[in-house]
């Protein structure tokens, strides 16, 4: 079995990845993986300000493609797969105009999207894979966000669960990373906060899921970072089953490269464990078996 890790990051096109390309291929070596796909950071938020610049601002594609065509020389036992994690694709097709732009340091207005940046991306030749993910609602990160009671983080997943099927719909994503985001980050506040209540509006954004033939990322850093489970969990992965869910990824979202492909035998368990037979990648946008041993 030769797990392809299909979500990791890399210093610095991912602002807050430490890892560089040429590390995460010497631990694909060690651990015997069949390689990674290169997900870094390709967020369509303009109105959040890093520190230095919006995270869109930091990715320089053809230099980030130069260095993965160099590392692949070196690794030719590997499949290292060009990919890009692009966030909050719904900002193109719904923007929130009830919510006033957000200012940079400097005060100013952080400038307005520019939808042609992630066409541009969606339709580079070079991509492999297209992670979609999901990581605001109200132009806030969730990771950035105050919690403040049972009752805000509800009608925050409800947001969460609003955008997300509109998401699916329209997303150009081969797979939807990390279902259930939020709760990583409002478990860690001390709430219970649960996103099953909203499980039939979740249910409508898989089904445009299965119907557009896209996969759902099985994200194991939930596991690392004290969350308890994988991103999504179990109750979730038997959902998409049930709907007729067949393409799963494994995703480590690895940032450093000792978490590359961390917990993948757990995962594969759990899995397993749902009725799943293989995990799958992508090459070329395409995606290919891997079955369980
Ligand atoms: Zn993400
Ligand atoms: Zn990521």
């Amino acid at each position: 079995m030769r797990l392809v890790d299909t979500h990791t990051h890399t210093f610095p096109f991912s602002p807050d990845a430490e890892a560089s390309l040429e590390e995460h291929a010497a631990a694909a070596e060690r651990l015997g993986l069949g390689g990674f796909i290169l997900t870094d950071h390709c967020d369509m938020v303009p109105w959040q300000d890093v520190g230095c610049a919006p995270y869109w601002a930091n990715f320089d594609r053809d230099r980030s493609f130069d260095i993965l065509c160099k590392v692949r020389e070196r690794h030719p036992r590997l499949y290292i797969g060009f990919g890009a994690e692009l966030g909050e694709w719904y900002a193109d097709v719904e923007p929130d105009e009830a919510v006033p732009p957000k200012c940079g340091a400097d005060g100013r207005p952080l400038p307005p999207h520019a939808p042609v940046r992630s066409d541009a991306i969606a339709s580079d030749p070079r991509l492999d894979f297209l992670l979609g993910s999901m990581h605001t609602v109200l132009r806030e990160d969730f990771s950035r966000m105050t919690f403040t009671s049972e009752e805000q983080c509800a009608e925050l997943l409800r947001l969460y669960a609003e955008r997300l099927v509109s998401h699916c719909e329209s997303s150009p994503m081969d797979a939807l990373a990390h279902l259930t985001y939020p709760l990583r980050y409002m478990r860690r506040a001390g709430f219970r906060a649960e996103l099953t209540r909203e499980r039939d509006t979740v249910a409508e954004a898989l089904r445009a899921l299965v119907r557009r033939g896209k996969a759902l990322e099985v994200n194991t850093s939930g596991l690392r970072q004290g969350h308890g489970e994988t991103l999504p969990g179990k109750y979730w992965l038997e959902l998409w089953r049930d709907l007729g869910g067949e393409l799963v990824t494994l995703g480590s979202d690895a940032h450093y490269s000792r978490d590359l492909a961390a917990d993948f035998a757990a995962a594969a368990e759990l899995l397993r464990a749902c009725g799943f037979r293989y995990a799958f990648y992508y090459r070329e946008r395409r995606p290919v078996a891997v079955p369980f041993g």
